[in-house]
């Protein structure tokens, strides 16, 4: 997007705000489904989690994507949003299975990761059928909070646990007809990820009533310049042919799935900040801005790396800058950043915004979070509203004491 957009979305809605380009999202999802245009049944369900706005979910079913879903909340705002329940896949993990049950009565496919739940519902829903996670234990890289294929990890149904399972389907006489896997957030390797679908292969050849291969997520967008992203097009060249082969052996047209969150969204998110202070100390300039980690977590909860701008004087001599929000505890969004010159009142904006920013806000410091901004057909699209004080004493009950 435009710098002088991006300044007129903070000027008409104020800030901090986040913003979304419509456009960048169409493009990344073009360019997925581009890559593995040799697959006869392609399915792109976004991961809502990333970024849930009701508006998001429906630019995103304009685009014809399908939803991933981790909570019978996410389930609600996909149908809310338009979505019928044939194109929700619900993958919790560790919850009741009294929600999953009632996702099931939806029409959602379930997909189960664990074999007490599994055993439970096969017995109670022999006729519903069910998608199941494996963890192939093949590490994807990336930070240790998101990789989930490592052989401790809580996630999916592990490939050593196979004969196991087998055994509860054929008690059970259940009906598979999913097999999935999510093995961490970041391919890079794409031979790596070959390997881990390999597993996956071999694993579905044991059911014998698949519709489809569920191949979650974990593509890498870059955040800063010089960063290795996946290699959709490679992978979609090989992963096709290898899908199309395995299917001709399978005996069945199938569908590939992907699930991704942070490819489709991350690099459509601004989040646009003001500066409230500029402190110089004896090593360090801070700039001061009018947000914190209880916007824009991730900085602080996964190190990630948010490009900054300042946009209000993109050209302007650059210098070093520590730019800080102002929580009540260290909330550092980037240290010792060159950024061209700050002054009070400048507008900063943070790169990769779309994906596990405003999803992962909260009141903290009793702040009110972020409108967010739809940036469709050259156009701002308000899509919520900024809280107001009466949002965060909405559901405090005072007791009186007199
Ligand atoms: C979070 C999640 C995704 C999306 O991951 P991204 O890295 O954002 O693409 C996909 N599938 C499952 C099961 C997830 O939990």
């Amino acid at each position: 997007m435009q710098n002088n957009h991006l300044l007129s979305v903070a000027e008409a809605f104020g800030s901090p705000v986040y913003v979304y380009d419509a456009e960048k999202m169409q493009s990344q999802y073009q360019r997925l489904t581009n890559a593995f245009s040799k697959v006869e049944k392609l399915r792109i369900n976004y991961a809502v989690k990333a970024l849930s706005n009701l508006s998001v979910l429906k630019l995103l079913k304009k685009m014809g994507s399908g939803l991933d879903t981790v909570s019978i909340q996410e389930v609600q705002l996909g149908l809310l949003a338009g979505f019928t329940p044939e194109r929700i896949i619900y993958t919790p993990n560790g919850v009741s299975m009294e929600e999953i049950e009632e996702v099931a009565q939806l029409g959602v496919q379930i997909n189960i990761d664990n074999l007490s739940i599994l055993e439970q519902f096969g017995a109670k829903h022999p006729t519903t059928p069910v998608c199941i996670r494996i963890n192939p234990h093949v590490m994807a890289g990336g930070n240790s909070n998101i990789s989930v294929g490592h052989i401790d990890s809580k996630f999916g149904i592990s490939i050593h646990q196979v004969p196991h399972l087998l055994r509860i389907i054929e008690n059970t006489q259940m009906h598979i007809n999913g097999i999935h896997m999510h093995t961490g957030s970041d391919i890079l390797d794409i031979e790596v990820f070959l390997y881990a679908a390999e597993i996956l292969f071999e694993t579905a050849s044991h059911f014998k009533e698949l519709e489809f291969i569920d191949f979650g997520s974990g593509f890498k967008v870059p955040y800063k310049k010089g960063d290795i992203e996946t290699n959709v097009e490679e992978l979609g060249k090989k992963l096709s042919r290898r899908f199309n082969t395995f299917c001709k052996e399978y005996g069945r047209e199938l569908t590939l799935a992907f699930e991704p969150g942070k490819f489709l969204v991350s690099e459509a998110g601004y989040f646009l900040a003001k500066v409230n202070v500029v402190k110089q100390t004896t090593s360090t300039v801070f700039a001061g801005i009018d947000s914190g980690f209880n916007h824009l977590i991730r900085p602080m909860f996964y190190g990630s790396q948010h490009h900054i701008e300042n946009i209000s004087n993109p050209k302007g001599k650059e210098r070093f800058y520590t730019v800080v929000g102002y929580i009540c505890e260290t909330d550092t969004f980037g240290s010792n950043r060159r950024i061209s010159e700050i002054k009070e009142g400048d507008i900063l904006c943070f790169r990769n915004a779309g994906a596990y920013c405003f999803s992962m806000s909260s009141n903290y410091n009793s702040r009110v979070r972020p409108a967010e901004v739809l940036w469709y057909n050259g156009k701002a699209h308000l899509i919520r509203e900024r809280e107001t004080f009466e949002d965060i004493i909405r559901n405090q009950v005072i007791v009186d004491f007199e």
